[in-house]
């Protein structure tokens, strides 16, 4: 039987070791340094993060799922999401061990897809932590629809001229390139008519207008800019991969940054849970502990079921990627997981906040920013509507229509089909009577 449930002792050290140096060493900078992540660090900040980074490295746990020709250790997705569990307690750590969404996703397209000169130029720093990427995919009028998508890429000798609007380009502003993703052959199918081109940041006509926000964050200030693209001239070895391949390098960009989210997710939902579960041992009302109370009981159990089972979903997945390497082969998990996520944080970071009484609601907790992450969860990379009808389609091409107007399980039919089966003893049974 080759089922197993445990972690290797030896990777399980590195674990624990990454457990701690979270805790210890990482979790202060969200406090003083918070939303500050993916602003290029001026010399100070380095000298606090750039030591922690090499402490990763010589720890062998920097971009672990990378190969080692990426600088990575060739860990893979499952040993990934085993640490990502750890690093989804803290907005900074994923950048202190060189997997940051949207990042890595930026990163597995330009090793899969690059050339040598394009993994040189933007893939070599990117996982050296020395500079930022975007993903601009996105349009103002069209999001979770790319057929409908309509910035355009125009061949202009060796030169391509890229002309539209993007929206909600997660870190444009502070990024050294992005990926966008626009038409280049409007006569065929939008899945073989665009194509995907690496643009530098400072390429004349890049206009960011506007940052756009979440929830908090003060209007016109945030991290996801409506960009326009406007006249942007690239050489034609800026296309990343081939010309019409948008799609194919979509898919995989996007299935390895959603169930990255996922593994995150369960740390941060486990951290919430963590709270949960402490306020309720050390806060008395009516004559008992909360934890006491049938109500809480009720939603310590029904987070901790909640999030065993999505875990184990996202551990399969990750293990399913590995066995396959191939995010194709596994979409319906990843589209599942998907689906999962949100209903998952958000509950359990709701249960925590309630339990927390005022002082969850209140901005000296972090319950609101965990729930509206939640909301955040089921629209970034696709929303959860449109991951149901992918799961749905997956499902049911493992079946087939009933070959008669009566299901096949119809109680009646089958009861027919049985007694002709064992009509022989039947008949002797009647006989007896
Ligand atoms: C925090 C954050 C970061 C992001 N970062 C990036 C980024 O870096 N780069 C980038 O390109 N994009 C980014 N996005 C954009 C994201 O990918 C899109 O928001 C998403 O694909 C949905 O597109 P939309 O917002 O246009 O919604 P729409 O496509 O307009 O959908 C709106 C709603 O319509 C419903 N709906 C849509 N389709 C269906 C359907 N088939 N069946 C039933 N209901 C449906 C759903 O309720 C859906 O939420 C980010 C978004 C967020 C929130």
């Amino acid at each position: 039987m080759a089922w197993d449930f445990e972690t290797d002792p030896e990777y399980q050290a590195q674990l624990d070791w990454a457990d701690e140096f979270v805790r210890e060493e990482v979790e202060p900078l969200d406090l003083v340094w918070s939303g500050q992540q993916f602003v290029p660090p001026d010399a100070s900040l380095r000298q606090v993060i750039d030591p922690l980074k090499e402490e990763v490295r010589k720890r062998k746990l920097w971009a672990t799922h990378l190969g080692p020709e990426l600088g990575g250790e060739g860990h893979g997705q499952l040993k990934l999401s085993l640490l990502n569990e750890i690093l989804g307690r803290s907005p900074w750590a994923p950048l202190i061990f060189g997997c940051q969404a949207p990042d890595t996703g930026n990163a597995e397209i330009i090793a899969h897809y690059g050339t040598a000169e394009q993994k040189e130029r933007y893939l070599r720093p990117l996982l050296n932590g020395e500079i930022f990427s975007c993903y601009s995919m996105t349009e103002p009028h069209a999001g979770s629809d790319p057929t409908q998508f309509t910035t355009r890429a125009m061949r202009d000798g060796d030169d391509w001229v890229i002309n539209g609007w993007k929206f909600f380009s997660s870190n444009a502003s502070t990024s050294a390139f992005l990926i966008v993703m626009a038409v280049t052959d409007p006569e065929v199918s939008p899945y073989k008519g665009m194509s995907m081109f690496l643009v530098p940041a400072d390429t004349p006509g890049v206009n960011i207008v506007r940052n756009v926000g979440l929830p908090g964050e003060p209007l016109g200030e945030g991290h996801h800019a409506l960009i326009h693209y406007e006249d942007v001239r690239v050489p034609v070895d800026a296309l990343l991969g081939g010309e019409g391949q948008a799609f194919a390098i979509a898919q995989t960009r996007l299935g390895g940054g959603r169930i990255h989210h996922a593994m995150r997710t369960i740390g941060l939902a486990h951290k919430a849970l963590d709270m949960m579960c402490e306020r309720a041992l050390s806060r008395t009302t009516q004559g008992s502990l909360l934890a006491e109370k049938q109500f809480v009981q009720g939603y310590i159990a029904d987070s901790y079921a909640q999030l065993t089972q999505f875990r184990l979903f996202v551990l399969y997945t990750a293990w399913s990627i590995d066995k396959h390497n191939d995010y194709r082969k596994v979409r319906k998990d990843i589209a599942t997981v998907k689906v999962l996520m949100p209903g998952v944080l958000h509950d359990i970071a709701w249960r925590a906040m309630q339990v927390h009484g005022a002082l969850g609601v209140s901005n000296e907790m972090p319950f609101f920013q965990m729930v509206m992450g939640a909301g955040v969860m089921g629209i970034a990379d696709g929303p959860t509507e449109v991951h149901k009808v992918t799961v749905a389609r997956q499902v049911l091409r493992d079946y087939s229509p009933s070959d008669d107007i009566w299901p096949t399980q119809h109680i009646p039919k089958r009861l027919a089909a049985a007694r002709a089966k064992y009509a022989e003893y039947l008949e002797h049974e009647v006989g007896n009577q």
